[in-house]
């Protein structure tokens, strides 16, 4: 009991305090940061391998921080989740995103999805469907034209509520896709119940599945299976020639990874879209 009161007490050392008020300010500063618009959206391709064209762009949202630089998602999402920013900032990314993608079009360049990450709270909070209605239709964008990527979590804690909500959006004519197959308590029974569209298989199983014939084997089962429930399937995490040798004689058409783009700003895609629109 002594050994636990000493523990106790290193509860209360300088380094903890310094972590919470660090956690603190990060918060301040992302609701701020929020408001000043100091928040990006980096896009990447994902590529159909068949005829090389760009299916659909990932938003991936960045924090221009003023002195910090620019924050990955890592650094502040699970801190936007737990405080609730998560909300507004899941908003400001559909709505800039949808924007996006219209502009796209309007420049006349080949017309493709645009995808958006979704936490578990935002559908918890209820107001998703109102909020991408919003979306869609202040930015013009046809439903048809975005993918919300959502993770088996949500499937598994939402429930009867999540359900409905897919079932709304499917109604909409918007795609569902399920992001980082594999990794989480996945159950094929939610694949039978839920709207689902795609399904993007995680990198963790791209990453070695040229030496490892695991992965190979669970990509290749999971490619078999999402075709024959009709879904598109997406390889993740694409790096290198040798693995999108195997993920095509795996019949695995819809890839995203290094090897095609890093995720990037925007403008940096007109000139690819340029060409291929014959500009
Ligand atoms: P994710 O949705 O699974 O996104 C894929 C992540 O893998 C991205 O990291 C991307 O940059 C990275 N990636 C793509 N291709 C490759 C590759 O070939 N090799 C490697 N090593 N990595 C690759 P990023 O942009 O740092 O995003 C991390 C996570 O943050 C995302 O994982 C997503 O869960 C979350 N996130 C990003 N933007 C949003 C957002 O707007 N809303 C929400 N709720 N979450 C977001
Ligand atoms: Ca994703
Ligand atoms: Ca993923
Ligand atoms: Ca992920």
């Amino acid at each position: 009991a002594k050994e636990q009161g000493r523990n106790n007490c290193q509860l209360y050392t300088p380094e903890m305090n310094s972590k919470a008020f660090e956690r603190l300010s990060l918060e301040n500063d992302l609701r701020k940061g929020l408001e000043r618009e100091e928040l990006v959206l980096y896009y990447q391709p994902k590529v159909n391998v068949d005829d090389g064209q760009i299916s659909c762009m990932e938003a991936l949202v960045r924090w221009q921080h003023p002195t910090l630089g620019l924050v990955p998602p890592a650094r502040f999402i699970p801190l936007a989740e737990e405080t609730g920013l998560i909300v507004p900032l899941g908003e400001w990314v559909l709505r800039t995103a949808c924007r996006q993608n219209r502009e796209w079009q309007k420049a006349g360049y080949p017309p493709m999805q645009v995808a958006v990450n979704i936490s578990p709270r935002q559908l918890q909070q209820g107001s998703l469907v109102e909020v991408v209605e919003r979306a869609l239709s202040d930015s013009g964008l046809a439903p048809r034209w975005l993918v919300l990527e959502v993770t088996e979590s949500i499937m598994m804690d939402g429930t009867e509520s999540t359900l409905a909500t897919f079932r709304v959006l499917e109604r909409m004519g918007i795609h569902i896709a399920i992001d980082d197959f594999g990794t989480g308590y996945s159950s094929l029974h939610y694949l039978k119940k839920f709207p689902i569209h795609a399904l993007k298989i995680d990198r963790s199983f791209i990453r070695d599945i040229t030496t490892n014939p695991d992965d190979e084997a669970i990509t290749s089962a999971v490619i078999t299976m999402s075709k024959g429930l009709n879904l598109k399937v997406v390889a993740e995490g694409v790096e290198t020639v040798e693995q999108l040798e195997v993920l095509r004689a795996l019949q695995c058409t819809h890839m995203q990874g290094h090897l095609f783009s890093r995720p990037a700003p925007a403008e940096q895609f007109a000139p690819v879209f340029g060409r291929a629109a014959g500009a």
